[in-house]
């Protein structure tokens, strides 16, 4: 008998949570793939994303991160809940990942012969039929990595493309969640699978506060604070973010053509308010960067600095310099870009790079919390003199 009765309670707790789980929202959902760059570009792109879908009042079906391994040719998809956590981004919209709406929804409401593509435009790709190459003007949604790999994980396949143009994702001006709900009202139109993001990059300035709501995972934030307590005196720290690798010498090197490269609105401001982008705030040399640490070590007291970097970490080279302050100078080892992020959002002071995007993930999170930033080499200092010799009239 009382097993019958452990079996009802359970059975009905159990249909509880579940009948939770399947409601399905009346309004649709956004999909979308994150399907350029890494992950600073990904985050810049989720926040807009999640504005979007705010904006149309639709569900955000929350993507996995799609990560490049070197030794893989295809993108690997990482659960968006292993990095954070869902239940704070309920306090601002509806959200669900895609993992469990694909079991749990995808099936009743999004049938495989109901699933479109969407595209501002064709992406064309040549096909080879019968030896005649032809162009296709469709959305391709699955053409290229990570395009293909991203799908197949959930195996969906697309069964026709919706060009939307012109149509678009800032929801912020005009009535742009007005237009998409007449075009495709979410009776006919369930689901907006988007080909890409539904945002820009950088984040449009409307939606960085939206941060607020990501917050890393139990495990990331465990991982952040162990490395703390156990590698890093028991005292304020400075946390510095260091972009060096081959791939930022390169990007670097599009400065002088461009006023407000990646994510330089960060610190530059959206319509270049706070100047323009300088070479050494891309790349800062040693001096910059020791100049910059004495100045926040007279301040107050530091006993260490945590570095985060793709390339080199000029521990040595810093630690000397450092040397007279009597400085800790660490790593994380073996590296990890998100829990290596989450310590820098932990530190006391943060020195980031004003044109990388994994710096303003960090930038964000650390605004969203009040916590203090500055930049390498920013403010440009012929800026920093014209403002002050503006001051003095
Ligand atoms: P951006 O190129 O600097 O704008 O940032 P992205 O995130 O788009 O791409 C840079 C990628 O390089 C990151 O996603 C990381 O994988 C890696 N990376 C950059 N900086 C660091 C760092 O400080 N530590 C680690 N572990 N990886 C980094
Ligand atoms: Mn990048």
């Amino acid at each position: 008998m009382l097993f019958v009765l452990t079996l009802v309670i359970f059975k009905t707790v159990l249909s509880i949570s579940c009948a939770e789980d399947v409601q399905v929202d009346p309004n649709g959902y956004v999909m979308y793939c994150p399907c350029m760059g890494r992950f600073g570009n990904q985050a810049d792109h989720f926040l807009g994303a999640l504005g979007f879908a705010h904006g149309l009042n639709r569900t955000l079906v929350l993507p996995p991160w799609v990560e490049y391994r070197p030794s893989d040719v295809k993108s690997h998809q990482v659960p968006f809940n292993f990095y954070f956590d869902v239940k704070p981004l309920e306090e601002f919209h509806r959200v669900i990942t895609m993992e469990k709406f694909m079991e749990e929804l995808a099936p009743t409401i999004w049938p495989p012969e109901k699933r479109i593509s969407f595209c501002y435009m064709s992406r064309n790709s040549i096909l080879n039929k019968g030896g005649q190459k032809e162009a296709d003007k469709g959305c391709n949604a699955k053409d290229g990595n990570p395009f293909g790999p991203f799908w197949d994980t959930f195996k969906i396949d697309f069964v026709g493309s919706e060009m939307y143009a012109p149509l678009h994702f800032d929801v912020h001006h005009g009535n742009a969640g007005a237009k998409w709900l007449k075009k495709y009202p979410p009776d006919k139109w369930p689901v907006l699978a988007f080909t890409g993001a539904p945002g820009s990059f950088p984040v449009q300035e409307e939606n960085r506060a939206l941060h607020r709501y990501l917050k890393w995972s139990e495990p990331v934030r465990a991982a952040a604070m162990s490395f703390i307590h156990k590698e890093l005196p028991n005292a304020p720290f400075i946390g510095i973010h260091l972009r060096n690798g081959m791939d930022w010498v390169r990007a670097c090197k599009h400065i002088p053509e461009t006023k407000n490269l990646f994510s330089a609105p960060q610190c530059l401001g959206y319509n270049n308010e706070f100047g323009l982008a300088t070479p050494a705030m891309c790349m800062p040399n040693k001096e910059i960067i020791i100049c910059h640490l004495r100045k926040l070590l007279k301040s107050s007291n530091y006993e260490s600095v945590f570095v985060a970097s793709d390339n080199n970490h000029m521990l040595k080279e810093l630690a000397n310099s450092l040397k007279k302050n009597k400085i800790v100078v660490k790593k994380l080892e073996p590296g990890n870009p998100h829990i290596e992020l989450a310590i820098l959002g932990m530190s006391n002071h943060f020195v980031g790079n004003c044109i990388s995007s994994f710096t303003a993930f960090v930038k964000r999170e650390r605004d969203s919390r009040g916590l203090p930033s500055s930049f390498w080499a920013f403010p440009d200092e012929r800026t920093a003199k014209k403002s002050m010799q503006h001051d003095e009239f």
